[in-house]
């Protein structure tokens, strides 16, 4: 289906929503927990990003740290300096808050296929809680 198809008023709709930088994509879960839509365990969050509790925890601390709006992986979020910067500071806050900013933690960002990526908006694993083997796998 070619942009043709789609109405003009849908397609304004989706223009401001990215321009103002508070796209959603429809059907993505954390598009769904950061609106609070989703129930999540959240741990911290401010006006760009939200972290919470992977459903899955792999490591004792397992905390998945996102922006609000919709990015679908490290290669669209790149550019946004500001908005890289502080998911990794809202990473230390969560190791902070979790305790395990002294005995250490990791914080990882699979991208695409073979990153491992199965979840296509952007977040950061902060792990930690016991020792973290390396390489990973
Ligand atoms: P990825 O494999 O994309 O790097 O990481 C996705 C992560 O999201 C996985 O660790 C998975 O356990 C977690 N996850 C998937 N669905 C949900 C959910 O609905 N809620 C929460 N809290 N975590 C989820
Ligand atoms: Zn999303």
């Amino acid at each position: 289906m070619g942009a043709g198809m789609i109405p003009f008023a849908v397609q304004r709709f989706f223009y401001y929503a990215f321009k103002k930088g508070t796209a959603r994509m429809f059907g993505c879960i954390f598009c769904q927990v950061a609106a609070g839509e989703k129930p999540a365990a959240r741990v911290y969050e401010d006006d760009l990003c939200v972290a919470f509790d992977d459903i899955h925890p792999r490591a004792p601390v397992h905390v998945l740290v996102v922006p609000r709006r919709h990015v679908a992986s490290l290669n669209q979020g790149a550019e946004d300096e500001a908005l890289l910067g502080r998911l990794l500071r809202a990473a230390a806050e969560v190791a902070k808050k979790k305790g395990i900013d002294g005995s250490g933690y990791r914080v990882v960002v699979n991208t695409n296929g073979e990153g491992g990526q199965t979840v296509f908006h952007l977040h950061l694993h902060v792990m930690g809680g016991r020792f973290m083997k390396w390489p990973p796998g």
